[in-house]
């Protein structure tokens, strides 16, 4: 089980630099950004096919020595040239409407869940982000924003079931599914079932990245979420 142990030091989530983001907006000013997405979900068309509709800017918070960094990113918009639909390809390090990068989600999630003792403050004061400059900006990462994120993961359920199914097709005699039902969160961490489910869905779905990276040497972002929705 050494995926879980990976993910149990949540320390291996590399963050993207500013560097990083700003090349991905270069090769999207370029046309070298191809789509990398799922076909058309309308027409079934092939995404080889679409065409580039439009860009837009959006805002990354990088933290740097934990002070964040705004940086702008240009994400590439396709068009489906049978049915019109516009479909918003998202790099690597995106998610859909959030503004800190994928990489620093999965990381704080993972250190929340995976850890039985951890609180939503602990977890944030253990690596302060923002604070020392804007002591109160709403850049700065803060419970809330932690408990949004954790709901957040924990309602991506297509996301999870397509890469379940996806690992058992590959490995039918994988632990995976074993595992999965054992991951469980303490009690004083919830006070709703709503809850509750939310927080076990965000865990699975740290341990479905894992085992996908390890079985698959992939992510589950963005291609596999982009074709579940984000869902
Ligand atoms: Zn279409």
């Amino acid at each position: 089980m050494q995926y879980t142990q990976k993910l149990k030091t949540g320390n291996d989530f590399s963050y993207p630099s500013i560097k990083d983001i700003e090349n991905y907006s270069k090769n999207v000013r370029k046309g070298k950004v191809t789509p990398t997405i799922p076909k058309c979900p309308v027409c079934n068309i092939s995404s080889e096919e679409f065409k580039r509709h439009d860009v837009r800017e959006r805002q990354f918070f990088i933290p740097v020595n934990q002070i964040i960094q705004i940086v702008f990113c240009l994400l590439l918009r396709w068009r489906c040239p049978a049915c019109n639909k516009r479909i918003l390809q998202y790099p690597d390090f995106a998610l859909p409407y959030k503004r800190y990068t994928l990489q620093t989600v999965l990381d704080f999630c993972a250190r929340y869940v995976e850890n039985d003792q951890s609180t939503y403050k602990s977890v944030i004061l253990e690596d302060v982000i923002g604070y020392q400059e804007y002591p109160n900006d709403y850049r700065q990462i803060d419970r809330s924003t932690l408990w949004r994120w954790v709901g957040t993961l924990g309602r991506l359920k297509n996301l999870s079931q397509t890469a379940h199914r996806l690992l058992l097709e590959f490995s039918p005699a994988s632990f995976v599914s074993r595992h999965l039902a054992t991951l469980a969160v303490p009690a004083r961490k919830y006070a709703t079932a709503v809850r509750k489910k939310l927080l076990i869905g965000c865990r699975k779905l740290l341990h479905l990245e894992a085992a996908y990276q390890q079985y698959f040497a992939a992510s589950l972002f963005p291609n596999l979420a982009t074709a579940s929705g984000f869902s």
